[in-house]
């Protein structure tokens, strides 16, 4: 046991340990990409697990992809902390509602999942007398997702709209008709959507005093992987989870918030101190993941940011040894370009890198295709967006359909044998792969569920058929082998040895929809959780034309590398003069938790971000004084560091 105990305490800093150490209760850990947040809570949870202070079945682990949950559960494995449950919301509330069910609706039938809006959005447009394209039921879909994530009701939307400053390419008069609509289309179709399955649960503990207490006490601590990214119907499910108690960690990276336009609101993480007033916080700077190369980067893209995430941020300080400089390259074209790239894999798999430490990240998926052709024509295998939604997908519903069917009759071909048979029976060739596109993806699923088949060799049929059902609802996706083709978006959290981040240019990134301030700000944030994916090699590209011949298109304003950058500023005329960072040496650390301070011209001033103190009024009597002397003009995004140093 000791040994056991020592083995979860190995392998941190003292920040870490003390985050892993911390008594029950509410512990925040506020820090950068690849500081060691989701190693210091899989520790916290094994170190707790191992010395007896939490079973592992109490224990609820929450995150927001598949594939985060499915690393959190790995490496919870690998620290002998088995049994822990580690989910997303999503799941975490299917599951829980699936359960309760018989209870909560009396014999009427638990409402069909639906996994995209869009047809439903559709349709309702229709009914409220609107005619609209792919685009429009986009932004529709989009702006409902918003609403319900961030608990707004179709009455309360035109004010809450405006109240959030969020600008929006819709009329938002129509978006309440159009919302009010889908709601009565979900309700007489008899479905539900990620929100109401949320909100099912949500209404299922609060209102059900019975429910409320079998769920505390089957969960009594708590644990939020990425808590910058958590939306108000997200938060509201937690602390029905929690009830009055408090056993819950929470950690997360202002700086990598993605889901803003969603709803998700950092303000969560930054107010957790505040919220909890015996809050253990913890900061982390040093930087595990990332050559110091890499990590120059991130902290080059992230200084210019503005908004909440730089009065939170602390540079990294890169601890791995020294690597190769990231590589930026221009091409002529997007062709170019993606056969560049499939070279370049090619070239680090035939050095020994292995396919699964590669990643290829995009910021729309459409640009996907190009790089699968590439890849195939380079004869490297991939993996298309790491299988994020593999249960949903049509054909692997289909083939779980037809494997469940075919336990019916007896055969025994081995069972491997038989799931080919099967996936055969559904147009599978697997001798045959396609050369890219949704069929090659198709094609690739089916070759997972085969794969999986012959891990599994030693079961059943029905026993398989039972595991892919069990899987499918845990989100367990199988493991795939080859280079990774995925979003930005699904990228977080996650680490390659090597990383190419591919069509770098405006209209892509940041994406044409970004149109907002704000929105730029979330596309620079997303940019800076690409760079901190990479251990060893990064890439990043873009090619000058879409296509052969076309026009040539700027690099991303995010980069200055490229030669591009930013300048003018976003927002700000060209001939201002930025001020972009300045040291105060009056300052002092944060009195009660020692937090370094950052505060900024442009913010409010006067607290700590982290915990409940004031700042001083000496310290903040020199802060004005400093404004007077240097920043003339007051509307400059310029801030202030406050150093302990
Ligand atoms: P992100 O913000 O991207 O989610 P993170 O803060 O969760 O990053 P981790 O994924 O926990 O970071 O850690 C990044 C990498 O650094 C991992 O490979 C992890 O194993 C390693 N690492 C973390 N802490 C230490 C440590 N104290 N010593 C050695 N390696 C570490
Ligand atoms: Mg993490």
């Amino acid at each position: 046991a000791d040994s056991l105990r020592d083995f979860t305490l190995g392998n941190l800093d003292p920040e870490q340990r003390a985050a892993v150490t911390a008594p029950a209760g509410p512990v925040c850990i506020l820090a950068g990409a690849g500081t060691g947040k989701t190693r210091a809570i899989t520790h916290r949870i094994a170190h707790r697990v191992v010395t007896g202070q939490v079973q592992p079945g109490h224990v609820l682990a929450v995150t927001f992809t598949a594939r985060a949950a499915a690393q959190l559960r790995e490496r919870l494995g690998g620290l002998a902390a088995h049994g822990v449950p580690a989910r997303t919301f999503h799941a975490a509330a299917l599951r829980q509602l699936r359960y309760f069910a018989p209870r909560l609706l009396r014999g009427r039938e638990m409402p069909e999942l639906v996994t995209s809006k869009a047809r439903l959005v559709t349709l309702a447009a229709t009914k409220a007398g609107f005619r609209t394209d792919r685009i429009v039921a986009r932004d529709l879909a989009g702006e409902i997702e918003w609403a319900k994530s961030s608990l707004i009701e179709p009455d309360d939307y035109v004010v809450a709209v405006a109240k959030a400053e969020r600008e929006t390419p819709l009329d938002p008069a129509s978006v309440v008709r159009v919302y009010t609509a889908y709601e009565q289309v979900k309700r007489t179709s008899g479905v539900m959507d990620f929100e109401d399955l949320l909100r099912a649960m949500i209404w299922g503990i609060e209102e059900h005093p019975d429910v409320a207490e079998q769920v505390r006490d089957q969960y009594r601590h708590f644990v939020v992987d990425e808590y910058q990214d958590v939306n108000p119907l997200q938060q509201r499910l937690l602390e029905a989870w929690l009830g009055r108690r408090s056993d819950l960690t929470v950690v997360g990276d202002v700086a990598q918030t993605i889901y803003s336009f969603t709803g998700a609101s950092a303000g969560y993480l930054m107010d957790f101190a505040r919220t909890y007033r015996n809050a253990t916080v913890v900061r982390l700077v040093r930087d595990y993941r990332s050559t110091p190369e890499v990590v120059a980067l991130a902290n080059t893209v992230i200084s210019q940011a503005r908004g909440a995430e730089a009065r939170l941020r602390l540079d990294l300080i890169g601890q791995r040894p020294s690597g190769p400089k990231p590589d930026m390259r221009v091409f002529i074209d997007e062709p170019a370009e993606a056969t560049a790239v499939a070279r370049r894999c090619a070239e680090l798999i035939a050095a020994g890198t292995p396919a699964s430490e590669i990643a290829v990240l995009f910021r729309a998926n459409a640009q996907s295709e190009a790089y699968e052709e590439a890849l195939s024509d380079t004869g490297v295998p991939y993996v298309v967006r790491g299988g994020e939604r593999f249960f949903e997908r049509a054909e692997v519903r289909q083939a779980m359909l037809a494997l469940r069917s075919a336990t019916k009759s007896t055969s025994e071909l081995a069972m491997p044998d038989r799931v080919a048979e099967v996936l055969r029976g559904t147009g599978w060739e697997p001798d045959r792969p396609p050369a890219g596109g949704a069929n090659r993806e198709r094609w690739e699923a089916m070759a997972a569920l085969y794969r999986l088949a012959t891990e599994l060799s030693q079961m059943t049929m029905l026993e398989f058929a039972t595991e892919l059902e069990r899987r499918s609802a845990a989100q367990h996706i199988p493991t795939v082998d080859g280079v990774t083709l995925a979003s930005l978006h699904s990228a977080k959290g996650l680490e390659w040895d090597a990383v190419f981040l591919v069509g770098l240019v405006e209209g892509t990134l940041p994406t044409a929809y970004a149109k907002t301030p704000q929105a730029v700000e979330e596309e620079r944030r997303l940019l800076y959780v690409g760079i901190t994916r990479a251990r060893q090699w990064l890439w990043l590209s873009y090619g000058q034309a879409r296509s052969p011949g076309g026009r040539a298109r700027k690099s991303c304003r995010f980069l200055p590398g490229f030669g591009g950058g930013e300048s003018p500023r976003i927002g700000l005329p060209r001939e201002k003069k930025v001020v972009e960072r300045r040291a105060v040496s009056a300052a002092a650390p944060c009195r009660i938790c020692g937090a370094t301070l950052l505060a900024g011209t442009d913010r409010k001033l006067g607290r700590c971000a982290t915990c409940p103190s004031d700042i001083d009024e000496t310290l903040m009597a020199n802060l004005q004084e400093w404004r007077r002397q240097t920043a003339a003009d007051q509307s400059l995004p310029a801030y202030v560091v406050f150093t302990d140093a």
